[in-house]
């Protein structure tokens, strides 16, 4: 099976000579929170999946649903006025989570099709109020929002933006709040002032009258989940609320649970014009996304004629069906209210039990979604001198100890399914453990 999937598969974020030398590894199965690859090896995935598998593996009713759904109506399209009872349904679902606050969804099937929905949205909204200069985006250096072009431009990654000649025009980035790298001598709070300000010099640079928004996700996964300090946020809305110009959360990986809230946005106490959602969604169980939207943005976009935007699978009845079985999940077990009183708190309060730790600099955590920053001096918060480096060594430990855990350069990322239990938190943390010492030994500069 590998070496025909070497043949013929192109993978995402993969350099393939490297795979090709080690080869395909094949999963097979998930259970709970673990993953069995074809040979029957079992993993712990502390990632779930690609921060997705909310309700973990295995969820038989999801796949009960779907096949419902599929013998009933497998597709049917949302142009032209039609809809189906499972997209139609979940576009009141998703909505009702809100607070009252976005009275729409837009559905895509990915986060990275809902990146590039709410960018034309935006423009097209100022289009509508007569002011078709607000077309210029705002994002931060070390984002992460997709992989198409207009989703790949907006994230700050430089190594994706050195590959295809992007950003494209209209887009410029501001720094990240990442007190640990770029604090200095700041406290955290001040740290959060200084970086959304920041924004507000960045519109002032290009002038109020030409920006259409701004797009952060409240905490960045992928870019490390850099946790910003609490001064960040509101600095942020009141920004974008005195030099009017849109606020996007990006929502693909902090919303449905994961940081003990429905969105993050709520956890942070500030209220977006529009959200990008996927991931939590389905819990990844089929591909769908959405772009949440506003009473605000959606009264604007009702006076804009025809907005000629959509995919072939918005709103797809057999995908919306398996969203929908996962909120009901979701809720019935109380996953939210789960992650927020109990789980959540007991894994920060594990987590932190590897600050006493040579090489871990600082440990954060909101809810389930949390990150071990590795540090070379943690008396200075000096870093190692490669810290892709740092982080391989600790990931490719615990990878050989059946935890798939993921680093972004030295932070040890985590994410799992919301139902972990306390004694797989247990576990978790001790082979986090193992692999720290394992970097210790290492004496890398
Ligand atoms: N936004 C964020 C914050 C993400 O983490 C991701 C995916 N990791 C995306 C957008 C893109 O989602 P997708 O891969 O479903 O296109």
């Amino acid at each position: 099976m590998s070496a025909i999937d070497l043949a013929h598969h192109i993978h995402p974020f993969c350099d393939m000579k490297d795979m090709a030398r080690h080869g395909t590894q094949i999963m097979a199965r998930g259970e709970g929170i673990w993953i069995f690859d074809s040979q029957g090896n079992p993993y712990m995935d502390a990632f779930a999946g690609l921060w997705c598998v909310n309700i973990g593996y295995g969820r038989k009713e999801i796949g009960e649903a779907v096949m419902r759904q599929m013998n009933e109506l497998p597709y049917y399209n949302t142009f032209f006025g039609t809809s189906t009872q499972p997209a139609t349904l979940l576009a009141q679902k998703v909505t009702s989570y809100t607070q009252g606050l976005m009275s729409h969804v837009f559905f895509t099937s990915s986060g990275s099709e809902a990146t590039d929905t709410w960018f034309r949205l935006a423009r097209i909204y100022w289009k509508v109020l007569g002011q078709p200069s607000k077309k210029q985006v705002i994002a931060r250096r070390n984002a992460y929002h997709g992989s198409t072009v207009a989703g790949a431009s907006l994230g700050g990654m430089k190594h994706m933006h050195e590959q295809g000649d992007l950003p494209i025009e209209g887009i410029h980035h501001i720094g990240q709040p990442y007190w640990y790298a770029d604090g200095g001598d700041l406290t955290p709070a001040e740290f959060g002032l200084k970086m959304a300000r920041e924004l507000e010099a960045k519109i002032d640079e290009l002038g109020e009258e030409n920006v259409a928004a701004f797009v952060g996700e409240p905490i960045q996964g992928a870019g490390g989940v850099i946790i910003p300090p609490d001064t960040y946020w509101p600095e942020i809305e009141r920004i974008c609320r005195a030099r009017n110009i849109l606020l996007i959360a990006d929502e693909v990986v902090c919303g449905f649970g994961r940081l003990g809230s429905w969105f993050g946005h709520q956890h942070f106490g500030f209220k977006p014009d529009m959200a990008s959602i996927a991931k939590g969604l389905s819990s990844g169980y089929l591909p769908i996304g959405g772009v949440l939207i506003s009473e605000k943005v959606a009264a604007v976009l009702a006076e804009a004629g025809d907005i000629n935007h959509g995919y072939t699978y918005s709103g797809h009845p057999v995908c919306a069906t398996a969203a929908l079985e996962n909120l009901r999940i979701v809720e019935e077990e109380g996953l939210v209210e789960r992650v927020r009183d109990d789980i959540g708190p007991y894994l920060a309060q594990s987590l932190k039990t590897l600050e006493d730790h040579e090489v871990v600099g600082q440990v954060e955590s909101v809810g389930l979604l949390g990150a071990v920053q590795l540090a070379k001096d943690k008396s200075t918060r000096q870093r190692f001198k490669d810290p892709d480096r740092a982080g391989r060594v600790v990931r490719g430990f615990c990878y050989d100890h059946q935890l798939i855990m993921r680093a972004t350069a030295d932070r040890m990322l985590i994410s799992p399914a919301l139902i972990i239990s306390r004694e797989e938190v247990d576990g978790l943390v001790q082979y986090i453990r193992h692999g720290l010492d394992h970097l210790r030994e290492q004496h890398l500069d």
